[in-house]
């Protein structure tokens, strides 16, 4: 496999006095949709906040293309290719669908390129097209889910992290949201970490998993591998 694009080794993050991320090491290859499964408060997010600059690291190195960029602002991180589509989307209530892509590029210069990408959002999802002058509040949760990742599309990312997609959606949204996510990947090459609660959607998503419990990383392998076993099956599919 070609060298991992991501390299994150060792590393520790804390709230305050809480450690909340216990020496977390891991491997994004492009192309590849990595999933971080875990329970709630495994430190998934705080995972994905490390990486995206929003928290710096008290150790550790998180190594992109070959360069260090832990404890980097959030906007030289996007602007290196790496983007966060939060937990519970964030969008601009008051302001349209387009003003809220229009955000997603607010590193970019390249007009051109811009209104390139802002078409491309529009053919996976063309219902932002729809509803462009809209103001983003008056959009269903499935809606403002689509525009976070129609806005994170359009700093023109070469990594995405997805922070729980699927929270608060019902399970044909899911299905839908999922679908679009694997056609970017096929399509577009466009390599993923996605944080999630919803373990099957997750590992039918992506091609790789990692599972987190109280900060760490308890086990890794291929979907495929996750999807057989046992521990998974019992602990996060809910198979008996
Ligand atoms: P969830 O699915 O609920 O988002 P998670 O796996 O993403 O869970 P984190 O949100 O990263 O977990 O939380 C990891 C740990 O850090 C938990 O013990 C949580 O209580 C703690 N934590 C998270 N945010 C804060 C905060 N702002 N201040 C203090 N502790 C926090």
């Amino acid at each position: 496999m070609s060298d991992a694009i991501l390299k994150i080794r060792n590393v520790e993050s804390f709230y305050g006095p809480i450690m909340a991320i216990r020496g977390v090491s891991l491997d994004v290859h492009p192309g590849r949709v990595v999933s971080i499964l875990g329970a709630n408060g495994a430190g998934k997010t705080t995972l994905m906040k490390t990486v995206s600059g929003v928290m710096d690291p008290e150790k550790g190195t998180i190594t992109f293309e070959g360069e260090e960029i832990q404890g980097k602002e959030p906007h030289k991180i996007v602007e290196r290719g790496i983007v966060h589509v939060p937990e519970g989307r964030e969008v601009f209530p008051l302001m349209t669908v387009d003003d809220n892509l229009s955000l997603g590029a607010y590193t970019r210069k390249d007009t051109a390129g811009i209104e390139q990408d802002r078409e491309l959002v529009f053919n996976y999802f063309p219902m932002l097209k729809d509803r462009r002058n809209q103001e983003a509040g008056t959009l269903s949760g499935g809606q403002q889910q689509m525009l976070a990742i129609g806005r994170g599309l359009m700093a023109r990312p070469k990594v995405m992290l997805l922070d729980e997609p699927s929270l608060g959606l019902s399970p044909l949204l899911v299905q839908e949201i999922f679908g679009i996510l694997k056609r970017l990947n096929a399509e577009q090459n466009m390599t993923m970490m996605v944080v999630e609660q919803n373990a099957s959607a997750a590992l039918e998503l992506a091609t790789d998993g990692y599972v987190m419990e109280v900060g760490r990383i308890v086990m890794d392998g291929t979907a495929e591998e996750l999807l057989n076993s046992e521990d998974i099956q019992n602990f996060y599919l809910g198979v008996q």
